[in-house]
This record gives structure tokens, sequence and C-alpha cells, in this order.
């Protein structure tokens, strides 16, 4: 792959206007037989999806399904509530027990397995004072409602929900409001995704391309994705969370690789641009800095690659307001989700998945979260033999696998 490295516009859908469109089944038939036409028998394409919603994007409507054998989707670390550490949310309920505080975080988070079997929704029906929200807004109304408690949001997320953390803590300086602080776990995509490419070989995942990230790619824009082919000399297409968006992205991604061309190229123009939102990425800067290093579950420690309060801030910061000690979070036996977030195993490889782990009673974080990828494969039942409707008629939505209070937990996504 010799070609000169540069960000490049897709041909865009530009007459398409209503979300139906994108789940068009006779465009994804279309798309379908192109991808297979153009796809050569002789090679294989490892296409890693970097984000969890495409993921599910790919269940929900098996695009997977309709691809040739030889073009696989491999699933990637990005899943915000699955790459977080065990032990920030045993700290998360340290900082609850031990100092009183009222937890405020988001529904996905609550059920995710902890140390020794405990969970934040568990540490709620033990008495402490956890509470599910649905933005940021709604941790600060709790704290200008009740002056006289500690409120504390536990932020997680990529680069998409950074922004939102960050206007809450303006609010907060500029409100004056003295019981509220934010415990910060705001992680960052292309480190992780560094990490993923750099560890390619014989106990990595052999990747051919990326399906880069929708959302946090509306604000940080296309270009940070740029040192994948100049380092790892991958091609990279940014594509929107559509079924067909895929489709699009994955031809993108098979005519580069045919054509021997390595770039940046984006998919998702309707939302995304080369440089992001020059506001959010505003915000952030001012109100956050870069950690020296932070614990991604399944990926260890990586450099550079998550955020911490700014020193302008460090007042509203709880683990410095409230600290804990925090053990070193131990993994329940036989879980595979750290492989899993690695691309480096299937959720099906995993003995536990169906049996003793089911969204009902998760095992790892990849099973609760809406955006996880043990998730997809329970919710949509595309791990059970092909069904002889192989094929377009594929392309139509299931309904989810109901399971008894898992519902509140599986909404939300793109974070
Ligand atoms: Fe972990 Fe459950 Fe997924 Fe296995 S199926 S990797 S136990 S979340």
């Amino acid at each position: 792959m010799q070609a000169p490295v540069q960000t490049a516009p897709a041909a865009s859908p530009a007459a398409m206007k209503y979300i139906d469109e994108f789940r068009d089944g006779a465009l994804a038939r279309k798309l379908a037989r192109t991808i297979a036409a153009e796809a050569d028998a002789n090679r294989s394409y490892r296409l890693m999806e970097f984000c969890g919603g495409h993921t599910h994007a790919i269940f929900r409507y098996g695009v997977q399904d309709l691809m040739p054998e030889n073009v696989r989707f491999v699933h990637g670390p990005g899943c915000p509530v699955c790459v977080l550490p065990m032990a920030r949310i045993d700290q998360a309920i340290a900082m609850a027990a031990e100092h009183g505080v009222t937890l405020c975080t988001y529904g996905d988070l609550m059920r995710v397995p902890a140390s020794e079997r405990r969970s934040l929704l568990k540490a709620k029906a033990d008495g402490a004072d956890i509470r599910m929200i649905y933005s940021t807004q709604d941790a600060l109304a709790i704290a200008r409602r009740d002056p006289e408690r500690q409120v504390v949001l536990f932020a997680i997320g990529f680069e998409t929900t950074t922004p939102p953390t960050a206007v809450a803590l303006k609010a907060a300086r500029a409100e004056g409001l003295k019981n509220f602080s934010v415990f910060c776990n705001h992680v960052l995509t292309p480190p992780a995704l560094s990490t993923i490419l750099a560890s390619a070989g014989p106990d990595g995942v052999q990747l051919d391309g990326i399906l880069g990230p929708s959302h946090v790619s509306t604000v940080i824009g296309s270009r940070p994705y740029e040192f994948v082919p100049q380092q790892f000399r991958k091609p990279v297409v940014i594509a929107g969370f559509e079924p067909l968006d895929v489709m699009q992205s994955t031809l993108m991604l098979v005519r580069q690789i045919n054509e021997g061309r390595c770039i940046v190229e984006n998919q998702y123009t309707r939302a995304v641009t080369p440089d992001g939102n020059p506001k959010a990425k505003r915000l952030m800067a001012e109100t956050f800095a870069t950690r020296g290093s932070f614990e991604w579950r399944g990926l260890g420690h990586l450099p550079n690659s998550a955020l911490r309060l700014a020193d302008a801030y460090a007042d509203l910061d709880a683990e410095q307001r409230f600290p804990v000690t925090a053990g070193e979070g131990r993994e329940i036996k036989g879980c595979e989700c750290p492989s899993v977030l690695r691309g480096v195993l299937e959720p099906t490889d995993c003995k536990l998945f169906g049996t003793v782990c089911t969204p009902d009673n998760p095992m790892g974080a990849c099973m609760v979260s809406s955006e996880g990828a043990c998730a997809a494969y329970w919710s949509y039942g595309r791990f059970r033999p092909p069904s002889p409707k192989k094929g377009a008629e594929l392309f139509s939505e299931p309904s989810p696998r109901k399971e008894k209070g898992s519902d509140p937990f599986l909404a939300g996504g793109g974070r």
C-alpha cells in the first residue's frame, strides 16, 4: 500500500433523507451483491468495527449474514462500559459507602459486575445513595435541590460524552455549586486503536481495515485517525450507524484494500467533518487534561489514553475530594471480556456465554451494556445456526430478546 495518506470524502448518499432509507432492503441487496462481486475470493477481509454501536447494527440487521464468507467483522473495544476496569466501579462503590455521597451515573453501568459479585445496583440495594441519570444535567439538578448532600457524577465514555461533562463542570463553577464533583473516567479513542493495531501478531488480532467510530468522530473529526494509515498501513472508513452506512463503508474498505490504497475516508459525511466540533473540543480542552496512564479492561494500562479534570477544576475532582483505596479488581473466573474487547475471541468462544451468563445474569460488562458484543450476540440470536432465509430476508429488524428486568439497561448507545 504505497498511496499517499489523505482524508478523502466518500460518495455521499445525498438523496437519502429519512432514517428508513438507510435501512432499505432493496439497497442492501444491491450493496451486498456489489461487495460480493468486488471482494477478491483469494483473500480475506478482516474489518474491525471499533464501536459497539456498529456491532449492534451489524447484529440487529444481519449485516454479517449478507457478506461473503471472506468478509468478516471483528468486534472492537468501543463500548465505554465494557472497557471500564472493575477497580473503578469498586472505587465508585467505596466513594458512596465510605463518604456517604450521592453517586449519579448512567443506567447501563448499574448492573456491571464489580469485584466479589457486587455492582452499583447491589450497593444501592444495600443502602448506598446511587441514582440512575439520563444526562449530566440530572446530576446538577440533584445537587441544586439538596445543597447539604455531596453529589458525585460518575462520568464515563469516549469523546462523545465528554463535552456534556465539560458543560456540567462549567455550570457548577459558574453557579458556585459546592456540593457537586466529578469522578472522571472519560477515555480517548485513538490510543486504544493504536494499541489494538500494535498488538497484531500471534497473540493479537490480524486486521485489514477499520470501520471508524461515528459519534466519537462527530466530536474529534476524521483527522485524528490519520496515524492508522501512516503508522500501521491500514485503511480507515468513518462509518455511520445505520445498516446501509455500515455496508457502504465496508464496500469502501474492500475497494481501498483491493486497490492498494490506504487512507482515511469518511462515509458519515452527514455528521462528521475532518476537524470535528470546535466548540465541543474547546470545552474539553478547558476542563480536562490528559492522564499519564489509565487502565482499560482488556487492554491494560495505556499511556495518555484518558482524561482527568484540568488543574483549574481540581476542586471539583471527586477523586481528590473523596479519596478511597481501590483494590485490583478481579474479573469473574471464566469471563473472556478482555479477549472479546481486543477482538481476539468472539462472545461464543466464552464457555459462560448463554449458559451462566445472560443479560439477566451478566458475568461481564460485555453482556450488560447496550453496546457490548456479548449482548449483541445474545439479543439478536444470530449465534444460532443460520436461518434458511439467508440473504436479504435477514435484513429485517428482529425483535430483541426480552430478558426479564433487562430492558432498562439496554437503552442508550454511542458513547
Ligand atoms: Fe464475559 Fe459473559 Fe461475555 Fe463470557 S459471555 S465474555 S462471561 S460477558
